[in-house]
């Protein structure tokens, strides 16, 4: 059995490949204000053109994990990317 250690550290590598790969598809993106946080670019087609994308990498055996726990870690990142930025919200007295 692999340890914890191993197993959570499998885990983050397909978190941080699930984000690259958003921003890549242009579906989590720099807040165009300031430049300095991500936030949900609002782009559906990103979000499709990545499920397409890591399971294309799935079928190629380049994903170190099943098909479901990627598609997992896609959905995750999306589901916990700031909808609006954190700062700029506040600054325009939203
Ligand atoms: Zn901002």
């Amino acid at each position: 059995m692999p340890s914890i250690d191993h197993e959570i550290g499998r885990l983050e590598g397909l978190d941080e490949h699930a984000i690259e790969v958003l921003k890549t598809h242009g579906a989590i993106a720099k807040c165009t204000d300031c430049g300095e946080h991500e936030v949900n670019g609002l782009y559906n087609e990103g979000v499709k053109a990545t499920y397409a994308q890591v399971t294309r990498e799935f079928k190629r055996g380049e994903i170190d994990g099943s098909l479901e726990e990627i598609l997992h870690a896609v959905r995750n990142a999306m589901a916990n990317v700031n909808i609006e930025c954190p700062d700029c919200k506040r600054d325009h007295g939203e």
